[in-house]
């Protein structure tokens, strides 16, 4: 018996994604959204598992609103490494199992560790 919770979480932010060739080496901008499910089998006394207010305030510190994602961190940002770095970040506090970023409504990567 397990449950699965999904909070998303919208930011806009500037990138452009190194050692490649094509539209995206030249900086442009995303609102991205990051979609981050967690699992867990058991419920408190009220009948929830994780907070969503509490996770939500989380996430919102989390996100790099209005920032050039490539001074932000040390790795290309693509959708691929965000959501490898957000995971690892979340894995911390939440019982996540996996962390999606949208560049778009249509496009997106997921990451989750191997079981
Ligand atoms: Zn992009």
């Amino acid at each position: 018996m397990s449950w699965d919770l999904v909070v998303r979480q919208k930011f806009s932010a500037a990138h452009f994604l190194e050692h490649y060739q094509g539209k995206c080496e030249k900086m442009h901008g995303h609102t991205f959204e990051m979609e981050v499910h967690f699992r867990t089998r058991e419920l408190d006394r009220s009948g929830i598992s994780v907070d969503f207010g509490e996770i939500k305030e989380y996430l919102r510190g989390l996100v790099p609103d209005h920032k050039v994602l490539n001074e932000v961190y040390d790795f290309s940002p693509s959708a691929e490494n965000l959501a490898r770095y957000f995971f690892e970040q979340i894995k911390l506090k939440y019982p996540v199992i996996k962390v999606m970023v949208w560049e778009s409504d249509d496009a997106g990567a997921a990451y989750a560790e191997d079981q």
